[in-house]
């Protein structure tokens, strides 16, 4: 595995306007003002935390991986990647980084990858799916299953290997970890705390994050 570069934030959790810790298995939908600052802390360590981005004027018009991956030639997401949307416009811009390497590539579980990837009585359990959805549906721009494009999986570690294929492997993030980025237009955070018992990425154990946001301009220590 490579070096990872860690980038630390100086902004400091007592100045955010917004702090919230949400529980494993739920969901959360949030905007979020051009120039705000968004932290996501892993409190436990190793939790996937499933994420997409929207252009708040026009939900339309979203995060999207392949645009996000070509413009920076690299299929990891770490300090200076500039998320970019369906449309090539930039949502946000990673601002710190103390885990290293993030997820596009995994996507998010549902029903489907239960049954597919574990067994046929998972069906039922809880996804990140199932979480989109439902956060979603409390929203009155009125978005659904059209909307779910694929995500990003913050502190989630998938490799690949020399022949393409992707590997879910052990974590790289740890209690205490977090992601930052800066709002480069007004946004909509959808997030689903990945509920996920069957894979070995969270050590079998969905655990807490808790999450951030600063006005700008940023008050640093
Ligand atoms: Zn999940």
């Amino acid at each position: 595995m490579p070096t990872l570069i860690y980038t630390e934030s100086g902004l400091h959790p007592r100045d955010a306007v917004h702090d919230e810790t949400v529980p494993a298995g739920k969901g959360w939908l949030h905007p979020l003002k051009a120039g705000q600052y968004f932290r996501i802390l892993d409190l436990e360590g190793n939790q996937a935390v499933d994420t997409l981005f929207f252009n708040a004027a026009d939900p339309g018009d979203r995060y999207d991986a392949v645009n996000t991956i070509r413009s920076q030639g690299n299929i990891f997401l770490t300090t200076g990647t500039r998320l970019l949307s369906s449309e090539g416009n930039l949502l946000l811009t990673i601002t710190a980084d103390t885990c290293g390497r993030h997820d596009t590539l995994g996507g998010a579980c549902s029903a489907e990858s239960n049954t597919v990837r574990y067994s046929l009585d998972k069906k039922h359990m809880h996804s990140c799916r199932d979480s989109f959805l439902l956060a979603l549906s409390r929203n009155p721009q009125g978005m659904g299953k059209r909307d779910l494009a694929s995500n990003i999986n913050f502190f989630m570690n998938v490799p690949v290997t020399p022949k393409g294929e992707l590997t879910f492997a052990d974590g790289v993030s740890a209690p205490g970890k977090y992601v930052e980025m800066r709002a480069e237009m007004d946004v909509m955070v959808l997030i689903s705390n990945c509920p996920q018992l069957n894979n070995p990425c969270n050590a079998y154990n969905p655990t807490p994050i808790r999450l951030l946001v600063w006005d700008s301009p940023a008050k640093a220590d």
